[in-house]
């Protein structure tokens, strides 16, 4: 299977995605693909549903912060610190612009591991951002949807669609 980022606006990006109930050798390849193309795709995050799997799991590697690559499957946020952080995100599905997105500066996350161990972890800064913002793919959100003018967020739309479009043709 030949994984490939899905660009906005697309439905697949609108669903909720489905827990994961079995971590088996398909999905650890499947995590492996994704953490190559997104690599490939310069991100530091990338969600099942960006590649057109409407599962809950992302991949994470930041290298400012971590050593290692971060796999998350069925991904809860369990705290949510009161502080809150302004990060200008862009996405691998949205290639367009940047938008300025505020949410909470630390998070305690409790996940599956590659192994499907439980594990309960506390992340701040451009972690906490990053899985706050690959949980919203989870849940069909994107970064598009805070934009709060009407008239902002149509001129983002005919941009994509005419991104989409080039990125469709054949070269
Ligand atoms: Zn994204």
């Amino acid at each position: 299977m030949i994984l490939k980022i899905v660009i906005a606006p697309d439905p697949i990006l609108k669903k909720i995605a489905k827990p994961v109930n079995k971590i088996d050798e398909k999905l650890k390849k499947i995590l492996m693909q994704m953490l190559d193309l997104m690599y490939e795709s310069n991100g530091i995050g990338l969600a099942a549903p960006q590649v057109g799997i409407s599962k809950r799991f992302f991949v994470m590697d930041n290298p400012e912060e971590n050593k290692l690559p971060y796999f998350f499957i069925n991904p809860v946020i369990i705290k949510k610190s009161k502080d809150i952080s302004e990060f200008a995100e862009g996405c691998l599905s949205v290639p367009i612009q940047r938008i300025t997105i505020y949410r909470p500066e630390s998070i305690e996350l409790e996940y599956l591991d590659i192994n499907g161990k439980k594990q309960i972890e506390s992340f701040n800064g451009l972690n906490a951002t990053c899985i706050q913002h690959e949980i919203d793919h989870l849940n069909g959100i994107i970064i598009t949807d805070y934009i709060e003018s009407k008239e902002e967020y149509k001129e983002v739309l005919k941009k994509l669609n005419e991104t989409k479009k080039k990125m469709q043709k054949p070269q």
